[in-house]
């Protein structure tokens, strides 16, 4: 069996682990404050670790002042996680459409939307049709693709409103702006990476924020840990938060993984690019493309096929023992769950919808062997031909 995904760990994992064992100290100890350190040096910004990126982003709406009966521009095309984050806050979603080249949140719609259907007013930005505040944006940055974060800096800030970036699939992935790089999240108000292990590092469970506004360090930090304000700040006596904190084994893992980012980035470019050269004379596959702007540490890799064959080719693929998923079908919108909660938005959102029908992640992780990529592609061919 060739699975979807497999962690890539080391003896030093191993290691630092075993540290954390025979130190007896399991929790908000040295690796915590180790990791967050890691991640901050290589992101340039100020990081918190939480127990997931699903606690991470809940955590994030609440900092930047999303409330009950709010709404918040976000993707429909993404993991389930970003748009829950919103209904934790007591807020919905306001799904706008992605785009069909990098899949991310079309920012063109969004800025359309709001043009359309909202003012500024004293108490913020109001969705005309509805009255309710739109108190954040939450674009995605979908399988690891950075936003466009000129462009998405212009939007929140001429509508003052907060960016925050689910960026739980871009771990190690980049913005490009001339001769200058940031890490993905690094231009958002807020973002959150998560460490779930079929991402690009691990931790077992385990998510971090990383914000460029300072002020909301204090916050973040007593969400995470039961309302608890370092510093004694004015703010506190009636927060309530939540034990959203990383155990110290899982610190630990994370902090190996950051020293070995490097090598982890380049061993997944090595087995992308594989794929991509294998895969070119196969019209009908779509392969993943990055913007010029964007240089992807790929979290999955996600082909596209005609829709009418879609799962044709993944049941052939997954006869053949290739472990393969229809990332995401069904989009946010369509889940059960949500068409419960909001059942008019079938339809809606037209590009979203006819991507889902024709994606399919294949097997992708670091020690994916060459041998093992051409069975999945001649795997792939029978499919498509049969
Ligand atoms: C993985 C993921 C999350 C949630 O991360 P967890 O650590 O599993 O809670 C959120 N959003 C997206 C887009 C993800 O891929």
């Amino acid at each position: 069996m060739i699975p979807l995904s497999r962690p890539d760990l080391s003896d030093l994992e191993r290691s630092y682990v075993l540290e954390v064992l025979d130190s007896g100290r399991l929790a908000l100890g040295p690796f915590l404050e180790r990791f967050e350190e890691a991640v901050s040096r290589y992101t340039g910004r100020p990081a918190v670790a939480v127990s997931s990126g699903t606690a991470g982003l809940h955590i994030a709406l609440l900092a930047v002042g999303v409330r009950p009966g709010d709404l918040v521009i976000t993707t429909p095309f993404s993991f389930v996680a970003s748009s829950n984050a919103i209904l934790y806050a007591g807020a919905d979603p306001l799904f706008v459409d992605v785009e069909e080249d990098t899949l991310n949140l079309d920012i063109r719609k969004a800025k359309a939307l709001l043009e359309r259907e909202a003012e500024r007013t004293g108490k913020g930005v109001i969705h005309r049709p509805t009255g309710r505040r739109i108190a954040a944006l939450l674009p995605v940055e979908v399988f690891g693709h950075p936003l466009n974060y000129a462009a998405w800096r212009d939007l929140a800030d001429g509508w003052g409103l907060p960016l925050v970036v689910d960026a739980c699939e871009a771990m190690g992935s980049f913005y490009l702006a001339g001769n200058e790089r940031f890490h993905a999240g690094a231009l958002a108000d807020v973002a959150v990476f998560a460490f779930y292990p079929n991402k690009q590092i691990t931790t077992g469970e385990g998510g971090m924020i990383i914000t460029s506004r300072e002020e909301l360090l204090p916050i973040l930090r007593a969400l995470r840990n039961q309302g608890r304000l370092r510093g004694g700040l004015w703010l506190t006596h009636d927060l309530v938060g939540y034990n959203y904190r990383m155990d110290e084994m899982s610190a630990a893992v994370g902090l190996a993984q950051m020293e070995r980012m490097e090598e982890l980035r380049i061993r997944r470019r090595a087995v992308f690019e594989r794929y991509d050269a294998l895969l070119q004379d196969l019209p009908e596959v779509r392969r993943p493309r990055e913007a010029p702007y964007a240089e992807v540490n790929w979290f999955v890799y996600v082909i596209r096929v005609p829709a009418d064959r879609r799962d044709r080719v993944m049941r052939h693929l997954d006869d053949q023992g290739i472990e393969v998923r229809p990332y995401f079908d069904p989009p946010i919108h369509l889940q059960p769950a949500y068409r419960e909660r909001y059942p008019n938005l079938a339809g809606r959102f037209p590009v979203t919808e006819k991507i889902s029908r024709e994606v399919i992640a294949l097997p992708f992780f670091n020690t994916l062997t060459e041998r093992e990529q051409i069975r999945v592609v001649e795997a792939l061919r029978e499919g498509l031909a049969a």
